[in-house]
């Protein structure tokens, strides 16, 4: 990972120092809309004390806006040409750091904490690239160092998956939400980007407010991977599959939750998950229990 430090000093907001061919490959639709990028400015709260880390500046337009509104920035571009391209943009501004590489192959969680980031005192602000929206939220809310909030530009369709209630959960807005409230914030259309993606997008605001927990966190998605795997099969017969518990005893441990024996992973909320979890682990933990007893006493 390089690393540049641009000199402090003044920059022209509006500098394009030659045009763009965006490339496909690298999710690159770069926002045009002021107006938009000062609402996502809003969205994340932007003031002078902040430190912003941003994923994918791309041209720039909205590491300008952040620039002007914040105390530094910090942005990782993995296209080697914006790279030299944003450093000539930005060659006088004073208060951003580039990284050149991908976002989900440098030591993420090791550059915060060596760069002094603090746990709850910086802000994630980027229109990230849409082929790795999944695994950058993973990414963001499974650091030990934790943004004080996250804004993103995604899909729509994925806004919608992010925020959805029961009835509509995925594995994705299980581990979102487990980890964060979110709330889509704003409405994006695909007009307001150059080139024009295929589907509209949404600005998301995710507010971590648990611990990342890796024991928490195997625990839950071990249950909730096991009822998701067949989406038209009912939570009672994937759980039984998959962990080999009589699916009348996945019915009562259902009914102690108040929820029906048909029911489906997606209509789950995330208290009843976690509620759940504890029951399957405890039944686990007794059958164990009861398996070494007859073998001690036998
Ligand atoms: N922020 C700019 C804007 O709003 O106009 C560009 C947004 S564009 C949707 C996504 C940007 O992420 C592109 O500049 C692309 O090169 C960059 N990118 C793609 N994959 C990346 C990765 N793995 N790590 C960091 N940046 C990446």
């Amino acid at each position: 990972m390089k690393e540049k430090k641009m000199k402090p000093g003044k920059f022209k907001s509006q500098s394009r120092p030659y045009p763009v061919k965006a490339k496909k490959s690298l999710g690159q639709n770069f926002l045009q809309d002021e107006a938009i990028i000062e609402s996502i400015i809003a969205i994340a709260d932007v003031n002078l004390s902040d430190r912003i880390f941003e994923i994918g500046p791309g041209t720039g337009a909205l590491t300008t806006h952040l620039l002007e509104k914040a105390a530094s920035v910090t942005a990782v571009e993995l296209d080697h040409d914006l790279v030299l391209r944003l450093g000539e943009i930005f060659k006088d501004s004073k208060g951003l750091s580039l990284l050149e590489g991908s976002v989900l192959e440098m030591d993420l969680s090791g550059y915060l904490l060596e760069s002094g980031f603090e746990d709850g005192k910086f802000k994630v602000v980027a229109n990230i690239p849409y082929y790795i929206t999944a695994p950058i939220i993973r990414l963001l809310l499974s650091l030990p160092v934790r943004p004080e909030r996250i804004v993103l530009m995604v899909q729509e369709a994925v806004a919608d998956r992010l925020a959805a209630g029961p009835g509509g959960m995925s594995l994705l807005s299980l581990m979102a939400q487990y980890y964060a409230d979110i709330s889509k914030e704003l409405f994006v259309p695909k007009t307001s980007f150059v080139p024009e993606p295929k589907v509209d997008s949404v600005v998301v605001r995710l507010v971590p407010k648990r611990v990342f927990s890796m024991d928490d966190d195997r625990s839950l998605f071990r249950i909730a991977r096991a009822g998701f795997i067949a989406r038209r099969k009912t939570l009672a017969n994937n759980l039984s599959s998959s962990f080999r518990i009589p699916r009348k005893e996945v019915e009562t441990m259902l009914g102690e939750l108040l929820l029906d024996p048909l029911v489906r992973a997606q209509e789950l909320s995330i208290e009843q998950w976690i509620s759940l979890t504890q029951k399957v682990n405890s039944w686990e933990k007794a059958k164990a229990e009861e398996k070494a007893k007859a073998e001690n006493e036998g």
